[in-house]
């Protein structure tokens, strides 16, 4: 029976979920819209196969099918990034790193992550995450004035505490990661170093992103965000790792892994191949760089006066508008964002004082520079203006974007 039969509730709100991103400028950093074969292998009866194991050795009859799949995933994201060992499990970005610190470090240890308010994540160390809890963390942040990634103070931090593992990479932060500098400073204090790119994947997968598996000891990604695969994580790592890191993700930290997705990561896999998919990334960054440039165009400020790669950070200090008023006023306008804090952020996290805004979606629906500047002055309009005319006026012009570049 089908689904739209068995249960009316589900299905209408997945159609009107559809409509939804068909109908609004999706333009948070962190997502995107797969293709319909990444759906298809997601929504298939893979998900009836438990596998625990690894191919060819797994603990349950009958997974010579679901070996196929997870061996394609495996051998395709090895040659995207060029990494010894990968481990295609992860149910999450969070539960990758989790699996990545607890192969390389023990409870307790010290481990360095960059500060959530400046742009990190949750799982590099807040406290009310298992990595704040489980750690004795010791954070960075970045400069004061530039809004920039501070090395030496890096360093600093790095020789005074001793952590056994550093762990870079970011969820808002607009410039390139200087990999190679990490490792230095991470070999000088003694410690590990985990590249998390989750945010950054797909531009490191085509070269418009500096390359951490040269630098890092384990490189840690999800699959959903630039690589437009389904929502998921990987590990990725040298070979002398990859015998921990296996045990840690199973049977350390997970049971059962999820064949249907990891079958949707091959589909990804294969479509990151391709050079298309190049295309497609180049044209995310030039499309950020073009909303940057409009944006300062019309005086809004970013933190770091513009951006390496998909992201942009608005300081709406200068206009006097908090971060949720600002995500309230884009969305009644049909621009979907979020709330962000900037780097010492005057207000608490549920207010904010950012908008982080992303180019990835715009692009994965064909949208290049004209409409990216249209969208950009849209944008400064709604934050500057805030009246009832020009939320009107903008969100006529996006549903016409809208309506010019249908959802796949
Ligand atoms: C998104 C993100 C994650 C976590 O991903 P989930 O799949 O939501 O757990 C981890 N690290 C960074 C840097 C991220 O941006």
């Amino acid at each position: 029976m089908s689904l739209k039969t068995k249960d009316r509730d589900v299905f209408d709100a997945i159609a009107r979920e559809k409509e939804r991103q068909q109908n609004n400028l999706e333009m948070i950093a962190s997502e995107n819209y797969t293709s319909p074969a990444v759906i298809e292998a997601m929504g298939s009866h893979l998900t009836d196969k438990y596998a625990e194991g690894y191919p060819g050795k797994r603990y349950y009859g009958g997974c010579e099918n679901v070996d196929v799949v997870e061996t394609l995933a495996i051998e395709r994201a090895k040659k995207i990034f060029g990494c010894e060992h990968v481990n295609v499990q992860p149910h999450s970005g969070t539960q990758a790193n989790l699996e990545a610190y607890l192969a390389l470090i023990e409870v307790g240890d010290t481990l360095m992550g960059m500060d959530l308010s400046c742009g990190g994540h949750l799982s590099h160390g807040h406290p009310l995450n298992f990595s704040g809890k489980h750690f004795k963390i010791v954070p960075y942040g970045v400069n004061r004035e530039t809004g920039r990634i501070d090395f030496d103070e890096v360093r600093e931090i790095a020789l005074r505490e001793k952590p056994r593992l550093i762990v870079c990479g970011a969820s808002a932060y607009p410039r390139a990661i200087d990999f190679k500098k990490f490792r230095e400073i991470a070999d000088e204090a003694g410690a590990y170093l985990v590249a998390d790119i989750a945010h950054i994947a797909g531009l490191v997968a085509k070269g418009c992103h500096p390359d951490p598996v040269p630098y890092c000891d384990v490189v840690t990604t999800t699959t959903h965000k630039t690589l437009r695969g389904p929502r998921g994580g990987m590990i990725m790592c040298r070979e002398k790792y990859a015998k921990d890191i296996d045990r840690s993700v199973f049977p350390g930290n997970q049971g059962g892994p999820l064949m249907h997705v990891i079958a949707a990561k091959a589909v990804c896999f294969k479509e990151v191949l391709s050079d298309e998919f190049g295309e497609y990334i180049k044209r995310v960054v030039s499309n950020s760089a073009v909303l940057a440039e409009t944006l300062m165009e019309n005086g809004i400020k970013l933190v770091t006066d513009g951006t390496d790669n998909h992201i942009i950070l608005i300081d709406l200090r200068p206009i006097d508008v908090t971060g949720k008023d600002a995500e309230a006023l884009l969305q009644r306008s049909g621009i979907i964002a979020n709330k962000n804090t900037i780097p010492y952020d005057p207000q608490k996290p549920f207010i904010a004082s950012g908008i982080r805004l992303g180019t990835p979606v715009l692009t994965t629906r064909g949208m290049g520079a004209d409409e990216v500047r249209q969208i950009g002055q849209f944008i400064s309009r709604v934050l500057k203006d805030r009246d009832e005319k020009t939320i009107a006026e903008v969100k006529k012009g996006i549903m016409s974007l809208c309506g010019r570049f249908p959802v796949e």
